[in-house]
């Protein structure tokens, strides 16, 4: 997932990227049902950005990642928090 930053706003507030590894709660796939239902209701729900492919389809929440019917690209990863409810 790529998030955009302007330069002076990167200037400004001394900004750098962060790898993906460094990212600590991340949680890799596979996930459980309860875990997938959380995530299917977080990308479905309006008050929160989902997460979206390259082309900006949102993903669907599978057990094994999330998934872009339409490019078929696969994200293996996602916040802890959206995977147990409490991003509600
Ligand atoms: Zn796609």
């Amino acid at each position: 997932m790529q998030i955009y930053v302007c330069y002076r706003c990167a200037e400004i507030n001394n900004l750098g990227t962060v790898k993906d590894d460094d990212i600590a709660n991340r949680m890799p796939a596979k996930w459980l049902p309860e875990q997938v239902k959380s995530l299917a209701a977080y990308q479905n729900s309006s008050q929160y950005f989902p997460y979206v492919c390259d082309q900006g389809d949102i993903f669907e929440a599978t057990t094994v990642g999330l998934f872009c019917p339409r490019c078929e690209q696969i994200l293996k990863w996602a916040y802890d928090w959206t995977l147990d409810w409490s991003w509600q």
